[in-house]
């Protein structure tokens, strides 16, 4: 009976320690930048975020990779299950049905489709998922000829009432890989936002968006030497300071090969009118307030050329723009001070 009692009492004193030991978890919470990064879309997500409460913070990430799974769950051109993939089943043999979120992405490239005259087009992976990198393969020229016409964004059409896509042609395929990336930071700050966040960083790939300030200075975006090898100062060909905003960049270094016959770089950002991989340009980034618009710009601007694809930034007054080209000059928007020699 003693020993009960006394046994009952030991464990009364463990609770007892146990509850202080949670009151100082809890009043001595650690502010401190959170860290996260994970492959996710065929990418790495990366973020970086001030919270008060380290654990709170650790909660936030979390909850931009959840969304990150999410989005790529959705939009995946790879997973046979995602909305995607369902619809380029189905939208050439009738009017299908989607989301509100995939019709918001599909209606907004085809936005951007009209704004850059053809040179960003989803449908470009009616030919474009003949490509394949990773195994050094691009499409036969008789593949290339039958399939040329199926690229083509006035062949997609779209019924708000209805919201509802439709492919007026029976090859036609899409991929929001072009778009869905810099929509994923934009939902990712939403949730940091919502949550009462005031400095973070996310990106994805090439597309990146700043909230706030980095605690009293601005964050440094480093956008990539196109050719450097290293990821030290040889892997960084400027660096931006940055106060909330979006940066989206579009390389042709990220995937790619060289062509064994022809000696040409293979890469995965397709001219809609040629079916074939843009020369000229190495490195296009757009800057602006955020990514559902600077990633379709830096993917079209780069297809567009430096002289239409700067004529069109210049028609945007949120965005500007910085271009590498394959011979590492650079040239910038008039809204950027172009550095002095
Ligand atoms: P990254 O994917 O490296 O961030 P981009 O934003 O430029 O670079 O997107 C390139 C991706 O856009 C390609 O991998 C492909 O999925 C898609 N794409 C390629 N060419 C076009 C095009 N002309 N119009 C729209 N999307 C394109
Ligand atoms: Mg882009």
């Amino acid at each position: 009976m003693l020993h009960g009692f006394s046994a009952r009492r030991n464990s009364l004193s463990f609770a007892g320690s146990l509850l202080v030991a949670c009151w100082f978890v809890v009043t001595n919470v650690q502010a401190e930048w959170v860290y996260q990064h994970q492959p996710i879309m065929g990418t790495d997500i990366k973020l970086s975020l001030w919270h008060e409460d380290r654990v709170m913070g650790e909660r936030a990430a979390s909850a931009v990779m959840a969304e990150m799974h999410r989005i790529d769950k959705l939009l995946s051109p790879y997973k046979p299950t995602s909305e995607l993939s369902r619809l380029n089943k189905t939208a050439a043999v009738e009017p299908t049905s989607v989301s509100p979120e995939l019709y918001a992405l599909i209606d907004k490239s085809l936005f951007y489709s009209r704004v850059s005259e053809g040179a960003f087009d989803i449908s470009f992976a009616s030919l474009g998922r003949h490509y394949n990198y990773r195994e050094q393969k691009k499409p036969s020229v008789e593949k290339l000829q039958a399939l040329l016409p199926s690229v083509d964004y006035r062949q997609i059409q779209i019924n708000p009432a209805s919201r509802s896509v439709f492919f007026a042609n029976e090859h036609l395929q899409i991929d929001l890989g072009g778009i869905a990336k810099g929509y994923a930071v934009d939902r990712s700050i939403q949730i940091l936002q919502n949550l009462g966040i005031q400095h973070a960083t996310v990106s994805a790939g090439g597309d990146s968006r700043v909230l706030g300030d980095k605690r009293g200075k601005p964050w440094n975006v480093g956008i990539k030497n196109p050719r450097g090898k290293g990821e030290g100062q040889d892997g960084v060909a400027l660096v931006l300071p940055m106060v909330d905003g979006a940066i989206s960049t579009s390389g042709d270094y990220e995937r790619f090969f060289i062509d064994s016959d022809t000696g040409e770089r293979v890469h995965h950002i397709i001219n809609p009118r040629t079916g074939t991989s843009v020369g000229g340009v190495a490195s296009v980034s757009v800057l602006g307030p955020n990514g559902f618009d600077t990633d379709p710009l830096s993917t079209a601007v780069f297809v567009m050329g430096p002289i239409r694809g700067l004529a069109l930034i210049e028609t945007l007054p949120s965005f500007e723009c910085i271009i590498i080209d394959r011979r590492g000059k650079v040239s910038y928007s008039s809204g950027l001070a172009a550095p002095e020699h």
